[in-house]
């Protein structure tokens, strides 16, 4: 496991909790922009002081850039990004409505388990881990859907699928047809285009390339979704129409639904504002960049990568665990001597995939140097 064991420095711990700096390069959470934590340590707002609603307002107008869109709903709602997965079959699934789900990875397959539990008629398309989505396999799936659901970037296996040329084939031959996407890990890292590919529903997490700490699910809706919505769907906490009145005062006003998370709202009008200062081509070429860098100094360590050449995802990439090598025991040194944190393969491949996240801040060459030079070391390459 190489000779050299670095020691970091002790330890400070405050009221019991260890504060570490760790560097955060696995499927997420990411280290936030340090915009969107200074953000956290800002005064706190009350959830209908005016002050706080223009930076709703302002948060829900950048979101708009960033997902590529006029949609007039779109909001960040409160929860990881498995919140917007929920919300999303949640308030456009009516029992018996048969959801057409592209299975290429783990989260794949969690929408087939929430599209069930809202009483979609569920048809599965499986296609093998580490492969993008089949585009003609889906169509084929079914005759007429109501919904077709798939990732955008599969964190489980690093590839990235063409939600584009899918929506565009799911409205040639249904305009009616609803088109769900997954976008937790792409949002601000690689280009997303809700308008011009014409999803219909989309959601994202904060904790991924938005660079913010997990706890909101970034939300649009096309106005043909909005009009299929359910009036009143089974869950209370995520019935969008509630959450409505008091995010776009649909109502007329502002009408209390739940108290809004504003901490993490501030934070994330920060690290947008920062996405947007810095560029948004500009940060989706950072990541590229990134990414290309790794995926080369992988291949110099004699790594092999595991997701589909051509599809691969610069934000999170999947290298296999040489022959040999303890999986988790190269994590856990990376962890302790070196602060640092990659994660573990998901589903079959736990031990025999590591999964590296660039994403948000992450997206630089020296996070890149840091993980290959240590990998390198405890390797011993
Ligand atoms: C992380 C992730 C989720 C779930 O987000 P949480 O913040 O863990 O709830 C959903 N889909 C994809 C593609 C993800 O990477």
């Amino acid at each position: 496991m190489g000779p050299y064991r670095r020691r970091p420095p002790p330890v400070r711990k405050v009221q019991g909790m260890a504060l570490v700096d760790r560097v955060l390069l696995g499927p997420g959470p990411s280290n936030p922009y340090p915009e969107a934590t200074a953000a956290l340590g800002a005064p706190l707002l009350g959830h209908l002081d005016p002050e706080f609603l223009r930076v709703l307002d302002e948060t829900c107008a950048r979101l708009r850039v960033v997902w590529g869109t006029e949609n007039a709903r779109t909001l960040p709602l409160s929860g990881t990004g498995s919140i917007g997965m929920e919300a999303a079959f949640a308030n456009f699934v009516r029992p018996g409505d048969v959801v057409v789900v592209a299975v290429n990875g783990l989260f794949g397959e969690r929408m087939v388990d929430v599209a069930g539990r809202y009483g979609g008629e569920v048809v599965r398309v499986d296609h093998e881990w580490g492969q993008p989505v089949d585009v003609e396999r889906v169509l084929a799936a079914h005759p007429a859907p109501k919904v077709v659901a798939a990732v955008h970037a599969e964190t489980s296996t690093g590839v990235r699928s063409d939600i584009g040329a899918l929506a565009v084939a799911v409205h040639t031959r249904d305009p009616g047809a609803l088109v769900v996407a997954d976008c937790v890990t792409s949002l601000a890292g690689i280009p997303v285009s809700i308008d011009h590919w014409g999803v219909d529903v989309a959601y994202s997490g904060t904790q991924k390339c938005l660079g913010v700490a997990p706890g909101l699910a970034p939300f649009t809706v096309s106005e043909r979704a909005w009009e299929r919505r359910l009036p009143k769907p089974p869950t209370w906490y995520l019935d969008l129409n509630l959450i409505g009145a008091y995010v776009d005062g649909s109502n007329g006003g502002r009408t209390y639904h739940h108290t809004a998370p504003v901490a993490m709202i501030a934070s994330l009008h920060a690290a947008l504002g920062r996405v947007l200062e810095e560029g948004l081509e500009t940060v989706w070429e950072r990541h590229r960049v990134a990414g290309e860098r790794l995926r080369e100094g992988l291949g110099e360590l004699g790594l092999e990568l595991f997701a589909a050449e051509g599809h691969r995802l610069p934000e999170l990439t999947t290298v296999r665990v040489p022959d040999g090598v303890d999986s988790a025991k190269v994590r856990q040194i990376l962890l302790s001597d070196y602060n640092l944190e990659i994660g573990a393969g998901a589903g079959a491949f736990a031990t025999s995939v590591w999964r590296i996240g660039l994403m948000g801040h992450n997206a630089r060459l020296d996070r890149v140097e840091l993980v290959l030079g240590a990998l390198r070391r405890v390797l011993g390459r």
